[in-house]
């Protein structure tokens, strides 16, 4: 009997472990000393404490280059219609450069043990959109990240384009909150990257995911009772602006 309750004991304590979300550093670790969101800098401290993965945000050039940052427009530069000798001439809060796309994933390839978290920003012209996805793709395999690297968009047209581009058994989640669990299988995602409020408002999805074999990841979660709800709800991901906070939640 001892021996079936420790079994029990055991199975469970099991169980709990393997349900805790993996940790994902929102634009980089970037509320540490030094760094900015989106530098290369966030990128090192979000590895440098351990998280699952790191996520940043990228644009593509008028000149079609790939540059990381979260706004369309940077110190007044439209990303999109402007030269990537331009754009990344201008300086993050950290003083860092706005970083290539090429120089992100070199520092990704340096830093074997984290994900690459890769979000493709809306752009305006799909067929530009389309192409960006193309040219992603192709860096990460340069930088022999693909096995390495999960994708992320809003937009419903660059999340078809990277199901259909990338490699089979690649993760791409669909961040816009508005599909539902049946019809993000049906468009061949890993799952949903939904808002806290979002899940929220569908509790039910979480469950639903995982029926139909779909992951969730939660964002962007910062304050201590929604980190909690998320990791009670069993979302497999939780994308945050604190990662030690939420390292600690778990541990
Ligand atoms: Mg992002």
């Amino acid at each position: 009997m001892k021996r079936l309750i420790f079994a029990t004991i055991a199975a469970a304590t099991i169980a709990t472990a393997a349900a805790q979300p993996k940790v994902i550093a929102h634009r980089g670790f970037w509320d540490a000393p030094g760094s900015a969101q989106n530098s290369l800098r966030a990128l090192a401290k979000a590895d440098s404490i351990g998280c699952w993965g790191s996520e940043f945000d990228v644009w593509m050039t008028a000149d079609e280059k790939l540059v990381v940052n979260h706004d369309a427009s940077f110190k007044g530069l439209p990303i999109e219609t402007s030269q990537a000798a331009d754009v990344t001439a201008l300086t993050l809060s950290n003083g860092e450069h706005m970083p290539l796309l090429d120089d992100y994933l070199k520092a990704f390839a340096e830093r074997p043990g984290i994900k690459v978290v890769c979000e493709l920003k809306v752009h305006t012209d799909k067929r530009r959109e389309a192409k960006a996805v193309k040219k992603v793709l192709k860096l990460m395999k340069r930088h022999k990240l693909t096995d390495r690297a999960v994708y992320i968009t809003f937009s419903p047209e660059a999340t078809r384009e990277f199901v259909k581009r990338a490699p089979k058994g690649t993760e791409v989640y669909y961040l816009n909150g508005n599909w539902t669990p049946q019809q993000l299988k049906d468009e061949g995602c890993a799952g949903a990257d939904y808002n806290l409020k979002v899940m929220q408002k569908h509790p039910e999805w979480i469950e639903q995911c995982h029926n139909l074999g779909l992951k969730v990841n939660i964002w962007t979660v910062n304050q201590r009772d929604d980190l909690q709800w998320c990791i009670d709800h069993g979302a497999d991901f939780i994308t945050t602006n604190d990662p030690l906070l939420l390292q600690q939640m778990i541990k």
